[in-house]
């Protein structure tokens, strides 16, 4: 009997995994109800990426009919280096994100890697070469060890741990009486929102992707947590193009170029220096947010 029920668990495996796959996406960009229909093109080639150079030129997109999200947005990120978004909530930040990994195809304009234009290339192969740490990682009911695995199928137990070491979770996973083979999720172990972060930072060192997106990765944590997972990225970040989507602008002063994206427009864009000489709309988020620090501060000191 039991010779029958084998396949079907392999049935049952391959469903949860596709399914929680599913999940996992929608979860990570807040999209449950994605209707996107994105095919490859007929003669689509897998991308090829030498440095990840990566170019938004006139982009403009709109989720549904009239109303326009991004009205023509020119962005160029070096290879290598890091770019910061930053601006008000619904300026259309994560939607950039989205469109780099071609959730959706853009009503105008063109998005290049390496000169390749994204809407050419198999999906396959421009989501392997993407990395995405969301703001909440959703874990699947299963081991932390699949967790993060996930990341790269067919990993060894060894590149595991390496990635777990690479994000700073190894010794926590060690402490755990079943270590890898904890289960966690919903009926398993709640691990806290860092902890949580640093099994999305494994499963991305893992997959080893020449682009990276941290879309306000750290944002759901408290500042100390926040500020030894942003060590931590600092590390994955390095030598690899990245774009952080940032709420606390305290965590992106070092980035290579800031984009200030108002109302789906670029309102502003240099580096920390550069925009604070300006005095516009980001020397004025910088002060709002310090004035709030200091309020949080005062209040902590009571
Ligand atoms: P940000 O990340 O800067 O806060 P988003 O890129 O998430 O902003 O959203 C930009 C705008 O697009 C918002 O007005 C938001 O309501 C809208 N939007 C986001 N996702 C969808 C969607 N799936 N369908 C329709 N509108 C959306
Ligand atoms: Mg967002």
């Amino acid at each position: 009997l039991s010779q029958l029920f084998r396949p079907l668990d392999m049935l049952g495996m391959v469903y949860r995994t596709i399914r929680q796959g599913l999940i996992d996406m929608a979860a990570m960009f807040d999209l449950i109800d994605t209707d996107a229909e994105v095919v490859d093109a007929p003669d689509a080639r897998p991308l090829a990426v030498s440095g990840g150079h990566v170019r938004f030129e006139d982009v403009r997109f709109g989720y549904e009919g009239e109303r326009p999200i991004l009205k023509g947005i020119d962005i160029e990120v070096a290879a290598g280096s890091t770019l910061a978004i930053v601006g008000p909530s619904g300026a259309g930040k994560s939607t950039i994100a989205r469109l780099l990994y071609r959730f959706y195809d853009l009503s105008g304009g063109r998005i290049t890697i390496d000169g390749q234009d994204i809407a050419r290339v198999t999906q396959a192969s421009l989501r392997a070469s993407i990395g995405i740490v969301p703001q909440d990682t959703v874990l699947f009911n299963d081991t932390i060890g699949y967790n993060i695995g996930y990341g790269r199928a067919g990993a060894t137990a060894e590149e595991i741990r390496a990635a777990a070491r690479g994000a700073a979770i190894d010794r926590f996973i060690d402490s755990l009486p079943q270590g890898y083979e904890s289960e966690v999720g919903e009926r398993g172990l709640k691990l806290s929102g860092g902890e949580k972060q640093r099994v999305a930072i494994a499963r991305t060192l893992l997959k080893d992707p020449p682009l990276l997106i941290l879309d306000e990765a750290t944002s759901a944590l408290d500042s100390r947590t926040e500020a030894e997972i942003l060590d931590t990225l600092g590390a994955v970040s390095a030598r690899r193009t990245t774009i952080t989507i940032a709420h606390r602008l305290s965590t992106i002063v070092d980035a290579d170029q800031i984009v200030v994206l108002d109302a789906g427009r670029v309102a502003e864009r240099g580096t920390h220096a550069e925009l604070m000489a300006r005095d516009g709309l980001y020397a004025e988020m910088w002060a709002r947010q310090a004035a709030e620090r200091e309020a949080g501060e005062a209040l902590a000191a009571e």
